[in-house]
């Protein structure tokens, strides 16, 4: 389990200032360039602000955009032999803060650090060290000349107490993206289903209650459409609930696709980029994510996380085209092609939550479909949803966090397309439009009254290129946003 980067936060004073000239660790300093913060640093008079005071009235310092960095080898009459000096925006928001983190964190994450920044709200600018300081390297023989040393990085602001107190709450988002990207990260052979549901039943540690669904219990249920993804695997299908009482009353529910690998079926994927297959488990992932920073933040809020882990392979009893499937609600589905087969997981997830937990809204995430990559490529997640309400409440919560999304349409005229000859529907809806008819089919098992969201997250849960808050691979999306959401962007451990 890969553990973020631990910080604290020291307060900017003449003494902490003081130290600065003598530390030997790097030294990263962050401000905008204006006068008021020039006039901040030089009302210091130490021989350290002397020394930056020089560095921030240099050109090299006013020609660097935002988000640059100085970087100054052996500076004099400093003990550190290296200062980097980051210029930030003139005034910055949260998310400017946390990309201006991120751009220290891609580098200095595994060295020690000093951190001396300029601006308010600090712990925006931690939570962005932290999230891009994550790798993963469980399969690689450790590097002999690095030290294993604890992370940490020390951050000297402007409040130090208030942005310490409000980074306690932030940490649990990060922590919990960092559960998400090690969970995508692990390779199908050693993350099969039972393994899956094993770490997730270690969740009980933290005080998240954890039951798991097997195969016969499953069958029992009439969980149809979700057995026969897994049913020529030797993996065996579960579904694994998670409860978190943080608060009495109905509870808010959460529901992800866990499918630990995706060959297609006998709807075979062609070989190219199949490896990539991995990480269709992400919606389960994030749902695992949100529900670990919840018990960690200690969270005021009853919120049920339901994952569906099953293995789509090839094989003698393999689903086939054509095969017609009795679903949980009691829909027949002919299955036209295997390859669609997140969406038979979450049918019988959707109505067993609702059925089983009356939740008062139900969000579900799943990489669900290449169509949505085609429109809204890998920055957006599509969002579906039959709720204008809660539409917007996520919409701000994804504001807060930086996560992005865009609404995308459902409409009779789409759900048409998934008419069958033979049964209820089938589980494809033709050559366009296909993240629409994939959501089409999701919201034929949610009742009305049911507030609802469907999030595709086939593009954003695995970036093919390093973000401002993540290395290439896996990104964790969705669980900040999502964890900040059920807090109702509240921070229960201010
Ligand atoms: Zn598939």
């Amino acid at each position: 389990m890969n553990a973020p980067i631990e910080i604290n936060f020291d307060q900017l004073s003449a003494e902490t200032i003081s130290q600065l000239s003598s530390a030997t660790e790097q030294i990263i300093v962050c401000l905008p360039d204006t006068k008021q913060v020039r006039k901040k640093v030089n009302s210091f008079k130490q021989d350290f602000t002397q020394k930056l005071s020089e560095y921030i009235s240099s050109k090299s310092f006013s020609k660097l955009k935002e988000n640059q960095v100085l970087t100054i080898n052996f500076p004099e009459s400093l003990a550190t032999d290296r200062l980097l000096i980051l210029k930030l925006p003139a005034k910055s928001n949260p998310t400017q803060l946390r990309e201006a983190g991120g751009a220290i964190g891609a580098n200095a994450s595994e060295q020690l650090s000093k951190i001396l920044i300029f601006s308010s709200d600090a712990e925006y600018f931690a939570e962005g060290v932290a999230l891009r300081g994550y790798s993963f390297n469980r399969y690689k023989k450790p590097k002999k000349e690095k030290q294993v040393t604890p992370k940490q990085a020390d951050i000297i602001c402007l409040d130090a107490e208030l942005s310490a107190k409000k980074y306690r709450h932030l940490a649990c988002g990060v922590a919990g993206t960092f559960f998400t990207r090690d969970l995508v990260n692990e390779p199908a052979n050693s993350l099969t289903t039972t393994e899956f549901a094993s770490q997730l039943k270690d969740l009980e540690k933290h005080g998240v209650e954890v039951e798991v669904l097997e195969e016969q219990e499953l069958a029992a249920l009439g969980m149809n459409t979700l057995l026969a993804v897994g049913q020529a695997s030797q993996s065996p299908s579960k579904v694994v609930t998670m409860k978190w009482k943080g608060q009495k009353g109905k509870p808010y529910a959460i529901i992800g696709k866990g499918v630990c690998f995706d060959t297609g079926g006998i709807s075979l994927k062609p070989p190219k980029g199949m490896e990539k297959m991995t990480m269709d488990m992400a919606g389960a992932a994030v749902v695992a994510g949100v529900m670990k920073a919840l018990a960690m933040a200690q969270s005021p809020v009853h919120v049920v996380g339901i994952v569906g882990l099953v293995e789509n392979m090839p094989g003698g009893n393999a689903m086939r085209p054509g095969d017609i499937v009795k679903s949980l609600k009691g829909d027949t589905v002919e299955i036209l092609n295997t390859d669609a087969e997140g969406r038979l997981v979450l049918a019988d997830l959707l109505w067993h939550t609702q059925e089983t937990h009356n939740p008062q809204w139900m969000i579900n995430l799943a990489t669900l479909t290449g169509a949505i990559m085609v429109s809204l490529g890998d920055k957006y997640a599509g969002l579906f949803s039959n709720n204008d309400e809660l539409t917007q409440k996520f919409f701000i919560s994804a504001g807060h966090t930086g996560e992005k999304a865009w609404r995308q349409p459902l409409d009779e005229a789409f759900d048409k397309q998934l008419d069958s000859r033979l049964a209820d529907m089938k589980n494809i809806g033709g050559m366009y439009a296909g993240a629409i008819t994939a959501a089409q089919f999701l919201q034929r098992f949610v009742k009305s009254t049911t507030p609802w969201i469907h999030l595709d997250i086939a593009g954003v849960a695995f970036p093919e290129k390093p973000g401002s808050l993540a290395p290439v691979g896996p990104s964790g999306w969705g669980v900040r946003t999502i964890f900040n959401l059920l807090n109702d962007g509240k921070n229960p451990l201010e």
